[in-house]
């Protein structure tokens, strides 16, 4: 077992390594063992298995640091290396180091989000053969078919080799100057045009060929060979503002870290800015790369070409990672092989995917949140595009509770290259840190002496050539009700306005299609006693929150009440428990508003998109397959049909309720408002018409007068933006200053509250040790005070720097007072306040 060595003994000792594991104690610095000689070459990023404590027990970590010397007298040894031989990249190694502090997370919990399981466990692997050429016998051949260089593959005049066979030799040669010198036994007959693996055998048996055993996952994801069915696009000549965006970013590929703000309406060809950019890095230009800083290159460089090898990691939410997305970095980049990461992949596949990655044979990384982790090699030749920046899902709410944007910025910044974040509405963080006195045109000019922005802005204010930004009617919810009252004499419940429903109907007898939008899911979100002197509104037991009415005929009460906090169910109760009332249910949701589209238009083809009806990936791919396919009329869902959806039949957008997320107790609720009706705005109007077949959005709104909605039907981000940003600074919030919230929950509530109130007490004496440079508020019970039985409270920490904030986390947490555990969440820069 452990070996203890004594300092008085390095002859068996390579040096030493700094390990931070896995089932980590605080600490991101990790503990000092020696490198047995036989590990000699070990590196950073390995991960390895070290005796632990008394018992020395095994346990896995991770290099973080090798050193040739320690002040420690007494040492024990590195046991092995991993058995799978997982390494992560140096810069991976350092980015933990930087998560595990900046969000307060044990390193543990960090490389547990950038390994995946399936990795560790080696799932679905098996061994299957390579062959190489024989390196003396390709070397005679290599001296020959340098004598003819008009036609090298003629110049193998082995005498006793057939043509099939010269083909073989001459395709293994070219793959090696690809830098691929081992190929499948399979593939190499494939490239050479064999119909069988015969002829590779047959050179084996002479020696020519050499064989290799290697581990290896097979397994396509479902996305992957979806997107193969993808038809090309035809090929597009940029736009001026494209033009300008791609020469400025490119400028910048080769020089460095820098990040750039691409805003551009929806439809304006970010995503073709993006892929111009990526060619021109393929293309070698960014050759002249500066190297990224001494202590992340790895010196064991793990690349099978070690020649130039650029990559990109582009981030999408996963609710954009469509067949057609994916299929246009596969359709351009297939020969520098494209990875894609979801949530979707099988465990191999996703052990498939993240061994391509790793062994340089993908360099082209598409996914979601956690592809920033993609273990690429040597990316500081490199670019990562985080599109949709804005998005609220780029945040893990578990922890480590990180932002894959900011993650992103920061990768860039250890490797030194260059970070691409792109929105038709972006967040007012990236916003304000490219323009920070909210004037666009001094931010055009980044040398601009105004105020130095931190990010690069470049502007896409037109839609691509053929697509027009669709025009937005509102809808005042208020005089609906007066006018169906008027005309009808009751009072009934309708969800579509007469607007909507007339233009609905336009849409479908036209043979066009819509998109509704409904920001909540289920039937009805109140369920209440009729008789407002008993006041009986059902209530989750277990959670500061309303249930709501799942409609089910299969279910003997027609349906069920949910708890969307905590997922507790009942049935619908029947009558008031308070006074025996039969119940009633209202509010609104997708369900409510299919059932009312079907009643009113009963020959529309209608299919509802939301996590109700959305189980998997495969649910939606082929709900939005029919839907394209002009199968479905009109689809209605919550916010996840409002992302980047292209289709260019859609002809009406009609958003349920502009409010739902407009009176949320948060103080993003306004942006999150603007950004919600932009965006799906932004569906429609994509077919390239003209004229009355315009695409048109129809918005409902109780609160048509509202800032937010005004401006966002008005396409009007930089109005938005301004008068946001001039609020925010008004209270002190950020995008101009910086937050952490620290949330406190116990079941029992009393106990909550000592927990919070000491917490405050010492956040307190230690910001009074930095002058009190954070702004510290509460302990104060959360928006939603309970969760599934838990009490919440909740501490903000605010101040005009982020180092600020770091500093006060640091100092409790280095004193032991505050860590992130199952009572008490440390959430730094909080996307949701609930
Ligand atoms: P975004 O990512 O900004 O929503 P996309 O890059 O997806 O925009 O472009 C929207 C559509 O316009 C796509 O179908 C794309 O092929 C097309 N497109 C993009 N740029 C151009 C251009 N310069 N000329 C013609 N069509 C373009
Ligand atoms: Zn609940």
């Amino acid at each position: 077992m452990a070996e203890l060595f004594e300092m008085t003994d390095p002859g068996a000792i390579a040096g030493y390594a700094d390990v931070a594991l896995e089932q980590s104690i605080d600490s991101a610095a990790g503990l000092t063992y020696a490198v047995p000689r036989q590990l000699a070459d070990l590196a950073v990023g390995d991960r390895v298995l070290v005796p632990l404590g008394r018992g020395n027990k095994p346990v896995t970590g991770y290099v973080v640091r090798l050193r040739d010397s320690t002040q420690q007298t007494r040492i024990k040894a590195i046991l092995s290396r991993d058995a799978q031989a997982v390494s992560l990249t140096p810069d991976l190694i350092e980015l933990a180091r930087w998560m595990a502090g900046y969000y307060c997370s044990p390193i543990g919990m960090v490389f547990a989000s950038m390994l995946p399981a399936a990795v560790k466990h080696g799932t679905g692997e098996i061994m299957q053969t390579l062959v190489g050429l024989a390196e003396e016998k390709s070397a005679k051949c290599e001296v020959r078919s340098a004598k003819d260089e008009s036609n090298p593959k003629s110049a193998i005049r082995h005498p006793k080799l057939s043509p099939l066979q010269r083909t073989v030799i001459a395709t293994a040669q070219a793959l090696a100057a690809q830098g691929q010198p081992w190929t499948p036994m399979r593939d190499l007959a494939d490239e050479a045009g064999a119909r069988t693996i015969s002829p590779v055998k047959q050179l084996i048996e002479k020696g020519v060929l050499v064989t290799r055993h290697e581990s290896a996952i097979r397994a396509a994801s479902l996305l992957e060979e979806q997107a193969k069915q993808v038809p090309a696009p035809p090929p597009v000549t940029l736009n001026a503002g494209q033009k300008q965006a791609v020469e400025r970013i490119a400028q910048s590929v080769g020089g460095g870290f820098s990040v750039h703000l691409i805003h551009g309406v929806t439809g304006s060809g970010k995503t073709e800015v993006y892929l111009r950019v990526i060619e021109h890095l393929l293309n070698g230009n960014g050759d002249a790369k500066p190297q990224a800083a001494e202590h992340i290159r790895n010196p064991k460089s793990e690349i099978r070409n070690p020649k130039f090898s650029p990559a990109a990691i582009i981030l999408v939410p996963e609710i954009s990672l469509t067949p057609q997305t994916v299929a246009r970095f596969m359709l351009r980049f297939s020969s520098a092989g494209v990875a894609v990461l979801h949530s979707g992949l099988t465990a191999s596949q996703r052990h498939d995917q993240w061994r391509r990655i790793r062994h340089g044979q993908a360099r082209i990384i598409v996914g979601a949140r956690s592809a920033i982790f993609a273990p690429v090699p040597d990316i500081h030749a490199g670019v990562i595009i985080v599109d949709e920046e804005h998005e609220s899902s780029y945040k893990q709410d578990q922890l480590p509770r990180y932002h894959a944007r900011d993650v992103a910025i920061k990768r860039a910044q250890l490797l030194n290259i260059p970070v691409l974040l792109g929105s038709a509405t972006p967040s007012l963080e990236s916003y304000y840190n490219a323009v920070p006195d909210a004037k666009p045109e001094a931010a055009a000019n980044p040398k601009s002496e105004i105020r130095n922005p931190k990010f690069y802005y470049h502007h896409l204010p037109d839609r691509a050539p053929g697509l027009t930004l669709p025009t937005v009617q509102l809808v005042d919810l208020r005089d609906e009700r007066r006018k169906r009252y008027q005309m009808t004499g009751s009072a009934g419940v309708h969800l579509l306005s007469l607007k909507l429903e007339t233009e609905l109907r336009r849409a479908i007898e036209n043979g066009r299609q819509a998109i509704l939008l409904l920001n909540r899911r289920g039937y009805a979100n109140y369920i209440a006693c009729p008789d407002h002197r008993c006041g009986w509104m059902m209530e989750c037991d277990h959670c500061d929150a309303t249930m709501v009415y799942h409609k089910d005929q299969s279910l003997p009460a027609g349906g069920m009440v949910r708890c969307h906090h905590c997922l507790s169910e009942q049935m619908l109760p029947v009558q008031c428990p308070t006074c025996g009332r039969r119940v009633t249910v209202f509010g609104l949701g997708t369900q409510r508003v299919e059932e009312e589209i079907a009643r009113k238009i009963p020959q529309a083809r209608l299919a509802r998109m939301d996590s109700d009806t959305m189980r998997s990936a495969r649910d939606y791919h082929t709900v939005l397959d029919h839907f394209r396919a002009g199968e479905i009329d009109v689809l209605i869902g919550t916010q996840m049909i409002a992302k980047g959806l292209d289709f260019p039949n859609v002809a009406l957008v009609g958003v349920i309720s502009g409010d739902t997320s407009l009176n949320m107790p948060d103080f993003r609720a306004s942006e999150r408002t603007f950004q919600l009706i932009a965006q799906v705005a932004g569906r429609a109007g994509r077919g390239g018409e003209t004229g009355s077949a315009l695409g048109l959005v129809i918005v409902q709104s109780f609160a048509p007068t509202d800032p937010a909605i005004v401006l966002a039907s008005k396409h009007d981000y930089l109005g938005f933006a301004q008068r946001e940003i001039a609020l925010r600074r008004d209270v002190g919030l950020p995008p101009i200053t910086r937050m952490a919230r620290l949330v406190i929950r116990n079941e029992d509530h009393l106990k909550a509250m000592e927990e919070a109130r000491k917490l405050a007490d010492h956040l307190a004496q230690h910001n009074a040790r930095l002058d009190n440079a954070v702004r510290l508020r509460g302990p104060m019970p959360c928006p939603i005070s309970r969760i599934a039985g838990f009490h919440r409270l909740q501490i903000e920490l605010i101040a005009p720097r982020a180092g600020l904030i770091q500093q006060l986390l640091t100092s409790l947490r280095n004193a032991g007072l505050v860590r992130s555990d199952a009572h008490t969440a440390v959430d730094v820069d909080p996307v949701s306040l609930l």
